[in-house]
């Protein structure tokens, strides 16, 4: 028989979840590396710890997931039925703390890049942003 939960604690132990070195992440980890890029990892120094630093270029890539940041695709607009108003808090508290740490982190003159979980559907097409914007002097991708 499956332990019951309760609402709460299935929220709780569903806010534990997010957490550095997932999948996504990895993903994103793989495919810079394969390109022959070098960086460090979630630099506790920098606003957001952000994922991947490339120190030299002053540049950092966030790979968020869709639900947790709030992405404006389908996934990351939608609520759980249960609890809604805690959720809506906790995701809406999650934005803002991201807008926040990429202000941040450019006042610091770092330039930040964020890569979508819903993106790495076309691996290909990330590479080809995540080398522009690496690439580019100013950071556009
Ligand atoms: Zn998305």
């Amino acid at each position: 028989m499956p332990e019951r939960l309760t609402t709460a604690q299935r929220s709780a132990n569903m806010a534990k979840i997010r957490s550095t070195n997932t999948k996504p992440e990895m993903a994103v980890r793989r495919m810079l590396h394969g390109a022959g890029f070098r960086y460090r990892l979630h630099d506790q120094r920098l606003p957001g710890k952000p994922d991947l630093v490339f120190p030299s270029r002053k540049k950092v890539v966030f790979v968020h997931g869709c639900f947790w940041h709030r992405h404006s695709c389908p996934a990351g607009q939608k609520v759980p039925s249960t609890n809604r108003e805690f959720w809506q808090k906790k995701l809406s508290l999650n934005h803002e703390r991201d807008t926040r740490q990429l202000d941040g982190l450019a006042q610091l003159g770092w330039i930040g890049f964020v890569v979508w979980e819903c993106e790495l559907k076309d691996p290909d097409e990330v590479l080809r942003a995540l080398k522009r914007f690496l690439n580019s002097a100013d950071g556009d991708a």
